[in-house]
């Protein structure tokens, strides 16, 4: 009777928790249960971001346009927040940008507008960013209302 016992228990855990010397599978459900920000690499989506809104141009304060010191431009790029020596203005690399308040991390501003492109439900981007569906809303007007601004800008260059 106790070998039959062992046997079962046996016979059942290979599916429950196979050796970590066997492969293991996931599923694509098993991904997007579990799929957020986190699955993305925070520096590549920052540096993504930062290069795209600021250009190779020269990196000054927002309020005095003093030029930034090497600190200073380093904080920049890193996303951090940095105070003018000049004019003692707090402001971080998004301030007066589009992204300006926007409280979500680069990750997650890349993975709104991933998610917007392709078309997912605004109620799923809710549950994945932790974010109101009325905040998704107001980001895909505004996504929209700058397509149509680039859109126009490519026009007039042409
Ligand atoms: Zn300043």
């Amino acid at each position: 009777m106790e070998s039959i016992k062992i046997n079962a228990i046996q016979n059942l855990r290979p599916e429950i928790d196979p050796p970590a010397t066997e492969p293991r599978s996931f599923t694509p459900r098993d991904v997007g249960c579990q799929f957020g920000a986190g699955f993305l690499d925070e520096g590549f989506c920052r540096r993504w971001i930062l290069s795209g809104i600021h250009g190779a141009g020269q990196i000054t304060c927002p309020k005095c346009r003093v030029p930034l010191s090497d600190i200073a431009l380093r904080r920049f790029w890193e996303g951090r927040r940095i105070c003018c020596r000049a004019c003692g203005k707090f402001f971080t690399a998004l301030t007066g940008t589009f992204l300006g308040g926007c409280h979500m991390d680069f990750r997650e501003v890349i993975l709104l507008a991933a998610f917007l492109h392709f078309d997912i439900p605004h109620r799923e981007i809710a549950r994945i960013l932790r974010i109101s569906p009325e905040t998704v809303r107001l980001w895909d007007i505004k996504s929209k209302a700058l397509e149509r601004v680039k859109g126009m800008m490519v026009i007039t260059n042409a």
